[in-house]
């Protein structure tokens, strides 16, 4: 192997590096630098960042300490090839020591420097927390049901369409899509929320996903640096019946499947699928649930009738045999017995049948 020597030690070595040997060279320069403390500010509240005048929530607190170094990280201009490896270690809540091992490429030559630093953590509320624990506002949204009160199973899937919608916006950056304030009673849950935009989009997607529809009526506030500011009061209405519901209306009994912008369901009596619109089924009235349905014998069929036990009585009853009806004598088939009789429900639909 070929030596040369150090111009400026005298020193044998494999390669010069901008003249010098490695030795020589990290005397006077650095493959990397970085400052030996460095400082950073999280929320105490939410984690949250902040940076570059704004507050984000993207990273964990082992992620901000290593962005925070890797920010001030100094590597050598002519380096290569540069692998870094950031290893941010807990002291205290307050103070994390991190080691910075840097390999790389410098003109031609494998090197690698180890630095370590301090990150100091200043915790403070960012803006959202201040504003949250403020009780701050932009808009009321008010959840509730129409003509009945909202189920506890609905208030579930209600918060989790607001959960995840808030969560979706604050990933892209809203700091505004927050709840300062809920109340939550017989008739439905008011939610306080840091924007409009938040409540407009959580109705938007209950409504996609759950029926119902929604309005918003705009509140003038106060005036604030010669503007008007307003707070807008959402009311998110969910349909009066559910999937599932059984209802009676102008003489037919309907089992409903969505009860959105159009209903559909099935017709009962006859089999047939029914399709309407809210509008128009004024008056019609909740019979029961399919999960109310007690499973009754099939006597005998026959090409238009169909003849079963009525599920109260234990009587024989015929009726009109529904269109894709498949159960045979002897069978077992869900019923609900109605004002209009008793009907049979289509096996299949429902999640759950009898008790
Ligand atoms: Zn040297
Ligand atoms: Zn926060």
């Amino acid at each position: 192997m070929n030596y040369t020597i150090c111009p400026r030690c005298g020193k044998d070595t494999e390669r010069l590096i901008d003249g010098l040997c490695q030795e020589c060279f990290f005397e006077s320069s650095d493959l990397v630098k970085v400052p030996l403390v460095l400082h950073t500010t999280i929320c105490s509240g939410c984690g949250a960042r902040f940076s570059r005048g704004r507050w984000t929530n993207d990273l964990n607190i082992d992620e901000i300490i290593v962005q925070t170094v890797e920010d001030e990280l100094l590597i050598h201009e002519k380096a290569d090839d540069i692998d870094i490896c950031i290893e941010p270690g807990q002291m205290t809540p307050h103070l994390y020591r991190v080691r910075v091992k840097v390999s790389a490429s410098l003109m031609g030559e494998e090197v690698s420097q180890e630095v370590g630093a301090e990150v100091r953590i200043t915790r403070m509320a960012c803006d959202m927390c201040s504003r949250v624990s403020g009780g701050y506002f932009e808009s009321i949204l008010q959840i509730r049901a129409t003509k009945r009160r909202l189920t506890d199973d609905e208030k579930k899937k209600c918060m989790s369409i607001v959960s995840s919608v808030l969560e979706r916006m604050r990933k892209r950056g809203d700091r505004m899509a927050f709840i300062s304030n809920s109340i939550d009673d017989r008739e439905g849950i008011d939610l306080y929320m840091g924007s409009a935009n938040a409540s407009r989009d959580i109705c938007r997607e209950t409504v996609a996903g759950l029926g119902g529809s929604f309005s918003e009526s705009p509140n003038l506030f106060t005036r604030k640096d010669g503007k008007d500011v307003y707070r807008v009061t959402f009311s998110l209405r969910l349909p009066e019946f559910m999937p599932g519901d059984i209802i009676e209306f102008g003489g037919k009994v309907v089992e409903v499947k969505k009860f959105g912008r159009n209903v559909t369901g099935t017709d009962l009596m006859t089999g047939s699928r029914f399709i309407s619109k809210p509008d128009d089924m004024q008056g019609a009235e909740l019979l029961a649930r399919r999960e109310d349905a007690v499973k009754t014998v099939v006597v005998a069929t026959e090409k238009d009738e169909l003849m079963l036990l009525d599920p109260e009585t234990f009587e024989t009853v015929t009726i009109k045999r529904p269109l894709l009806f498949t159960a045979e004598a002897g069978d077992e088939v869900p019923a609900i017995r109605t004002r209009n009789g008793v009907v049979v429900l289509p096996e299949g639909t429902a999640k759950k049948t009898g008790k």
